[in-house]
């Protein structure tokens, strides 16, 4: 454990949000690490009790550690949150087999992971601190540490809303033994808007802001599950390809969304230009290619196919 002064840990907690600045991150906020808290514990577990996770049954594992990050690392005191903006300058057009905007360019597992390791090692060979990277994959509530942190609040669209920026955002922690003073939770709420509960295809949102139902959402469905689609996605899907953006698209929070100055998340031109019949005629050498270093290779090129059904 690395024990400094509050003033060191106001300089080291400068130098780290400046480090993380240069990294290219929009956000970066800190939180002390710990248990989440009782509600954000009980709704999860009524999430998974309700079926809701669908699918995504690794969801159902490491409770424990999702439940208290300090498993995750020994001795941890702090968890640091960043954003990372992906909103695409460029946009696909509208009759082509439609991708989310999260995957127009590289694998944001990739690209973040390079970059909180960077920061991770600043924070190692500056403080001595122990640290663990964590990006989407670890069992870590990240919504929940990034508003404790203070960068954003979860809307009713489960996603973390930065004011005034949107929700266009990746998110990543580092997790270390460091004592920082921790920001203030951003206290803010959707108030009275119900835009995402409405326009949702599948009905996956609900009024009480629970975590989305997965069994009905078209992101799950066309992303994680394998083999055949449930009957309702064929009459909901409209020509999505991967993903589903209409939670976010329909948010006042990102009428204003600016695009991203990451250049590894460019739209590539070969993804944004795919039509159905290039998709129906792909071969896995072609697939493998294309999508060597993108998000979509996560759904092969069956689930591409099938996703393509009428
Ligand atoms: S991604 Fe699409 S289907 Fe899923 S909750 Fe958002 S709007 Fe609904
Ligand atoms: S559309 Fe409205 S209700 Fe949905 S997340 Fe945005 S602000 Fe919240």
């Amino acid at each position: 454990m690395a024990t400094h002064s509050s003033q060191s840990q106001c300089t080291f907690k400068q130098a780290i949000k400046e480090k993380a600045c240069e990294l290219g991150f929009d956000a970066c906020g800190m939180a002390r690490a710990g248990r989440v808290s009782a509600e954000a514990q009980r709704r999860y577990s009524d999430w998974i009790a309700r079926q809701h996770h669908d699918c995504m049954t690794y969801a159902e594992r490491y409770c424990d550690v999702r439940d208290d990050v300090t498993l995750l690392l020994p001795d941890a005191k702090t968890v640091i949150s960043v954003a990372l903006n992906y909103y695409p300058e460029a946009k696909q057009r509208p009759d082509v087999p439609q991708i989310a905007y999260y995957a127009y360019g590289n694998d944001y597992h990739e690209v973040l992971r390079a970059k909180l390791l960077q920061l991770a090692q600043f924070i190692e060979q500056t403080t001595g601190a122990a640290t663990r990277v964590c990006v989407d994959t670890a069992p870590i509530r990240e919504k929940y540490w990034a508003q404790q942190a203070g960068i954003g609040f979860v809307g009713r669209n489960n996603l973390l809303i930065l004011p005034g920026r949107g929700s266009f955002f990746f998110l990543g922690e580092v997790v270390t033994t460091l004592e920082l003073e921790p920001d203030a939770p951003l206290e803010m709420s959707c108030g009275a808007c119900h835009r995402c509960v409405d326009a949702c295809p599948g009905g996956a949102l609900s009024l009480e802001g629970d975590a989305a139902d997965a069994s009905r959402c078209l992101s799950c469905q066309l992303i994680e599950r394998r083999g055949e689609l449930p009957e309702w996605v064929a009459g909901a899907k409209g020509n999505r390809l991967y993903g589903c953006d209409e939670c976010q698209l329909c948010c006042p929070h990102n009428a204003q969304a600016q695009p991203t100055g990451e250049p590894l998340f460019a739209p590539r031109e070969e993804i944004l230009n795919l039509t159905a019949s290039d998709i129906a005629t792909m071969t896995q050498p072609e697939f493998s290619r294309i999508f060597a270093h993108s998000a979509i290779k996560r759904a092969k090129l069956d689930g591409l196919k099938r996703n393509l059904g009428k």
